[in-house]
């Protein structure tokens, strides 16, 4: 692993076991998310982001299986990298690493709260079991991060329940909890998207804050482009469990190379559009089933590029057209071979 790199994915696969039957989920992608940096995944649904995610602390339900690859994480111990892949998926190891040193947050905060405690006592006890912390220490800790995170008078909503709170004030609390153990890792899994734009402001000028304050690195995951020029400062665009498009934001969004990127980016609202009245372009069809891939590039039967007998002959490969941008499509691939020339 490169020197500032803290967490590093290598040609993971993960399939679904259906009926005794593999189906592919993710095939084959790499990333690397470097110290203090936002590395956002980016795709429709279905397209394996939230996946990939689970896949990242091993917490992937049962019918889903790693079948291989490596995820490498360096911890900040300076000990050698743990891959944990290689970790049993429940043992001693991974559940020492999971909320500890990597935190993950949802787009649906109840999933991370009992509606029967206080929202103290569940990040408290988070606090105490992770860091051995007394009672009271846990308890001024959660008083602490609460009003880190922005909730009001934060000595009292310690003693809240979950519904007692908004919805931003559960994602906020959420984040909290995730923040308890001072992760260097924080993944996001959409966690502004059941937000009202207001709300979704302030918890990304949140999250922008703990990375600029704190150096904290995350994973973001996201179907929306313009939240990612938002946070983050680089972006793997994901189709169907691969990774069609990779790069920092400015190059994706300055100079996007693949079909799919550039729809995505064409479909992003803006103002002079809806002013003029302008339909909003959307991307023609959808993703297709699991059980349904198209033959080739997965993307074909939506591609206005489509190229007859290669791209539905088989998958594209990888194509670097600088060191930092990396793309999936026939287009590029003839463009390689020339500058090669
Ligand atoms: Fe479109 Fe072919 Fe490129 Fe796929 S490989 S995105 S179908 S041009």
């Amino acid at each position: 692993m490169q020197n500032d790199v803290i967490l590093e994915v290598h040609n993971l696969h993960i399939t679904l076991d259906f009926d005794g039957e593999d189906i592919p989920v993710v095939q084959g992608i790499d990333f690397e998310l470097s110290a203090g940096k936002v590395l956002a995944l980016v795709g429709e649904s279905g397209c394996g982001k939230s996946v990939t995610s689970q896949a990242l602390l091993r917490l992937l339900p049962r019918e889903l299986r790693i079948t291989s690859g490596q995820i490498n994480f360096q911890a900040a111990d300076g000990q050698a990298p743990v891959d944990f892949v290689s970790l049993a998926k429940d043992g001693k190891k991974i559940r020492e690493i999971r909320g500890n040193q990597i935190a993950m947050i949802f787009q649906e905060p109840m999933s991370s709260f009992s509606v029967l405690h206080t929202i103290g006592n569940q990040i408290g006890e988070v606090i105490r079991l992770h860091l051995k912390a007394s009672k009271a220490e846990a308890r001024a800790l959660t008083v602490e991060l609460l009003d880190k995170v922005g909730i009001p008078d934060p000595a009292r909503a310690v003693d809240q329940y979950p519904y007692e709170f908004s919805g931003g004030m559960r994602q906020r609390g959420m984040i909290a909890k995730a923040l308890a153990c001072n992760p260097s890792v924080l993944i996001a899994d959409e966690p502004t998207t059941a937000l009202d734009v207001t709300i979704q402001a302030q918890v990304l000028e949140l999250l922008r804050r703990l990375k600029a304050d704190d150096g904290m690195s995350m994973i973001f995951i996201t179907h929306d482009l313009g939240v990612v020029a938002q946070i983050a400062d680089d972006v793997a665009i994901m189709y169907m469990g691969r990774i069609v498009e990779k790069g920092p934001v400015g190059e994706i969004f300055g100079n996007p190379q693949h079909p799919y990127t550039v729809s995505l980016l064409n479909a992003i609202p803006r103002l002079g559009d809806l002013s003029a009245r302008r339909e909003l372009a959307s991307i023609r069809g959808s993703v297709p089933s699991l059980f349904e891939r198209p033959p080739g590039c997965a993307f074909h039967p939506r591609c206005d590029s489509f190229m007859e007998k290669l791209c539905d002959a088989q998958p594209p490969p990888l194509t670097r057209l600088s060191p930092i941008h990396e793309v999936r499509c026939f287009l590029h691939q003839a463009a390689e071979k020339e500058a090669a020339l």
